[in-house]
């Protein structure tokens, strides 16, 4: 896409700093990092969104990110690695090309809320019919 920021850096018409580059996969690091390491994985071929990819290329980004976030992990000592991808407006996702967020977990490092949240029980008769519709959903 023309005006995506994303396809830019691929292209290389935006600078960045590259980590990863293969036939379908292109990675570089967050210039806005929550923590230092913060890696995108995004696919060369333009999908805003989860659904939006292809089967293929959504492997070849997980399979990449995989590799990449061992290296993030043992180049930083991370203590854990946050893989997170986002789909949509309402869960903040930014830049609408299809992009898997690697965060490194060091010692001492600011808090991921995301992955820090409260466990409270829930309702279970809700729990039971947001399945059943889910599944339903499913087909
Ligand atoms: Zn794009």
């Amino acid at each position: 896409m023309d005006e995506c920021i994303f396809c830019k850096i691929i292209k290389g018409e935006i600078p960045s700093f590259k980590v990863y580059e293969d036939e379908k996969v292109f990675a570089f690091e967050d210039i806005n990092p929550i923590q230092e390491g913060h890696t995108l994985v995004i696919p060369k071929r333009h999908a805003g969104n989860l659904w939006e990819m292809t089967d293929g290329d959504l492997a070849a980004v997980q399979i990449a990110g995989k590799r990449i976030g061992l290296a993030i992990k043992k180049a930083l000592d991370a203590t854990g690695v946050a893989c997170l991808q986002l789909n949509g407006r309402g869960a903040n996702q930014v830049v609408m090309h299809y992009h898997l967020h690697l965060i490194p977990r060091l010692e001492g490092g600011p808090p991921l809320p995301v992955s820090n949240w409260e466990l409270k029980a829930g309702d279970m008769a809700r729990i039971k019919a947001v399945a059943e519709r889910i599944t339903s959903a499913l087909g």
